[in-house]
């Protein structure tokens, strides 16, 4: 196989660089311009069926037949005047990424071109293929999507996309977006109860997300050369490059040309798609990248995000690269996240994450500064185990990762305030006193977005006028943690607002009896919060110290999503019944054991049949060179030893690949799928991954280099 590696590598002496031009100078000219949403649709539906519309909208409803048409036929006149001849609707199934199914216009029967408000509406993909963990049984491996107006429609080749959400014919949801819309509508009425305690013009919340993606760039023959990227997405094999991020040059390096012409590309098909897309940067480790967009409205938000990926894995083709979205691509470096950027915004404009200039806006902020912590105290399991996934296990808790261990990060100043708070709440408020300033709140500076007060090193962070959730894996579909992290959120204002209620029904005055609920959540979630470095070793045991759990793997992480506590919240607020959590651990588990038994097959094709062959015939050239020293009477003990120690590694291989093998058979035997998951993880992947990849590496620096069959990593990081 070497010969693949040298064939990939002397290609990329050919590479010529791929031009991109912008359309046009402004960016302004073109971007949305292959999106169908708000603005378009004002611009093409009578003012009657657009209030319809955008009421609808607003308010969760149905939109009925004759508006549906309408739109219908706008969005098609609009897409054909595009060249588009197909539509689709295009959902985010269980199994990660987006699946879609294309319809043309072009109606044979008529011999026209059509489109129906019910096309638009509701669409039969046969979801047979997509897991359902058991909730349908074949004969009615029915289901359908239904139109998610929230989010704008698109142009992508030919084909309108209308985003959709994933239903079953007997109502259980079998995709991301449907929870997700649920728990953002829980969100918005919990928050508005809340705010009309300070604002009774405040009739709308809306979260909002700004996702920072980071990715790998490698050329694309070198990733073609590597069966375990290619299968899996990370490389299962591969010493260290002498040169790693040791230095931290990269980070403020320039972007190399190519991977400049990519992200110039994939960002003129961004804009058109109408995704806001802002910043591009290097990230820590070598060939690791960043972008970033405009925050918007979540739902929006993650569709476009889930598009972003999607774009760059097209893009990236015409440039020779590939993109890699794995959480942990290469051992020993940085991994990749998507930090998951969040606040709360108020149909007047207010950010109730951004401390305020006045000391009464200031009790706004705190209420939801102070319930958001408390949320993430009370529910810290189920955080953890909605960014528990296969990938992410490898970098959770690894370099320049945040630990598995959910704490919040809120700075300074604010810990100071919040200690304040919570020690002068005692004080006796009489008529007449400033109460803001007897209770040391009266000034809450406006945090400075001061970039050396930023912690790295936390999961879960307050940046000065939102909250970053960091967890989230690179490949992840945000849906998932936004629609656990904005439910809790719910659920705590829920109590909040009842907990405030009780005490005003007892005679306390209205501010009064908010700080008085706040402050008992002060120092019933005081575990939760940590300023010092989430990377350390302290921090675990100080973690253990305070109570909070240390889940290192996924099977075992996403427990969380069936203890009473969760199901319980997920049922009080409609977002799943308890059949749907459990049939959604199934499919998860599935999907797990599935990755990891790849990766083990993987391990073992590429140890047996590659590696040890190399090694073998190298040895054979050593043990050449041994006997004609000997035969020369020169000593030979130090090619003796290097022939003992090949040895042992291949040994070492052989043995380990055998036991895993046996491993994976008895795994398969077991018919709980939850057991099953854990053998995968214990059994397998954490008894024989590293041990068999601690031998090829080894080896790797012992075989002559013109052998060694595998793209090693500094050709796969540094070469482009
Ligand atoms: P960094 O965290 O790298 O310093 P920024 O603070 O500029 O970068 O923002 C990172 C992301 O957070 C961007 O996508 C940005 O739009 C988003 N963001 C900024 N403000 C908010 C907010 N109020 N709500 C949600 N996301 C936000
Ligand atoms: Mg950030």
């Amino acid at each position: 196989m070497a010969h693949l590696r040298f064939e990939a590598l002397s290609k990329l002496s050919e590479r010529t660089k791929v031009q991109v031009e912008l359309p046009s100078t402004k960016i302004s000219e073109f971007f949305g311009e292959d999106a169908f949403g708000m603005k378009q649709m004002l611009g093409s539906l009578a003012p009657a069926v657009f209030k319809k519309v955008s009421e609808a909208i607003k308010n969760h409803q149905k939109i009925d037949a004759e508006t549906a048409d309408a739109v219908a036929s706008a969005a098609k006149s609009w897409a054909m005047g595009k060249g588009a001849t197909h539509f689709t609707h295009w959902f985010q199934p269980l199994t990660g990424g987006t699946a879609e199914k294309h319809d043309s216009f072009f109606d044979p029967i008529s011999g026209i071109e059509k489109f129906k408000g019910s096309e638009l509406v509701q669409q039969e993909p046969d979801a047979s293929s997509f897991p359902s963990g058991g909730i349908r049984s074949t004969f009615e491996a029915r289901g359908y999507t239904a139109w998610d107006p929230t989010s704008s429609m698109f142009i992508y080749g030919k084909t309108l996309c209308i985003p959709t959400v994933f239903v079953s014919y007997t109502g259980e949801t079998l995709d991301t977006k449907s929870p997700l819309l649920k728990a953002l509508k829980a969100v918005d009425n919990a928050a508005t109860k809340v705010c009309q305690f300070f604002d009774k013009d405040i009739n709308t919340v809306v979260a909002s997300l700004g996702c920072e993606q980071e990715y790998f760039v490698v050329d694309r023959d070198l990733y073609m050369a590597r069966p375990d990227l290619v299968m899996t997405g990370r490389t299962v094999f591969g010493h260290s490059p002498a040169r790693g991020q040791q230095l931290d040059d990269h980070y403020f390096g320039a972007i190399p040309t190519r991977v400049y012409k990519f992200m110039k590309d994939f960002e003129i098909e961004c804009w058109k798609l109408g995704i806001p897309l802002r910043t591009r940067h290097n990230e820590v480790a070598p060939s690791q990248f960043e972008v970033a967009p405009l925050f918007e409205e979540v739902n929006a938000a993650n569709d476009h995000n889930q598009m972003l990926m999607d774009v760059m894995n097209r893009v990236s083709e015409r440039h020779n690269l590939q993109v890699l979205f794995h959480e942990k691509p290469f051992a020993g470096l940085n991994g990749s996240g998507k930090h998951n950027n969040w606040s709360l915004i108020t149909n007047t404009g207010v950010n109730l994450f951004a401390p305020a200039s006045s000391a009464k806006d200031n009790l706004l902020f705190l209420t939801f500064f102070v319930t958001a912590i408390k949320a993430v105290h009370e529910y810290s399991d189920l955080l953890r185990a909605s960014i528990a996934t296969a990938g992410n296990d490898f970098r959770l808790g690894a370099n320049e990762a945040p630990p598995a261990i959910m704490s919040v990060f809120i700075g300074t100043q604010m810990n100071a305030v919040l200690d304040e708070l919570e020690k002068k709440g005692n004080v006796k408020i009489q008529k007449g006193d400033n109460m803001y300033m007897k209770l040391g709140i009266d000034q809450i500076p406006e945090i400075i977005l001061d970039a050396t007060d930023r912690n790295r090193t936390s999961p879960f962070a307050f940046t000065g006028n939102k909250f970053e959730f960091r967890a989230v894996g690179s490949s992840d579909n945000s849906a998932t943690p936004m629609t656990a992290l904005n439910l809790i959120m719910a659920d705590q204002l829920v109590d909040f607002h009842a907990a405030v209620t009780k005490e005003i029904e007892k005679g306390t005055e209205k501010r009064l009896a908010i700080v008085n609920v706040l402050r008992k959540y002060i120092k019933e979630s005081k575990a939760i919060r940590f300023e010092g470095d989430g990377y350390s070793e302290e921090w675990v045991k100080e973690a253990e110290k305070r109570g909070l759990s240390n889940i290192k793997n996924m099977p075992r992480a996403i427990e969380a999503y069936l203890s009473k506590k969760s199901i319980d919240l997920f049922e009080r607020h409609n977002i799943f019944n308890k059949i749907e959590v459990e049939a959604r651990n199934e499919i998860k588990l599935e999907a797990y054991i599935k990755k990891v038994q790849i990766e083990g097959r993987i391990i073992g094709d590429l140890a047996i049949n590659h590696i040890v062959p190399t090694a073998i015939s190298y040895q054979n050239k050593l043990i050449i060179n041994a006997n004609g020293l000997k035969g020369l009477g020169i000593d030979n003990s130090g090619v003796i030893a290097t022939i003992k120690e090949i040895s042992s590694h291949i040994d070492s291989i052989k043995e380990n690949v055998n036991k895993m093998t046996e491993a994976r058979k008895k795994a398969n035997k077991i018919e709980e799928m939850d057991k099953r998951a854990l053998a995968y993880c214990d059994d397998i992947k954490e008894k024989y991954f590293d041990k068999i990849r601690d031998s090829v590496d080894k080896l790797e620096l012992l075989v002559d280099d013109e052998d060694w069959p595998l793209v090693k990593y500094r050709e796969l990081l540094f070469l482009r």
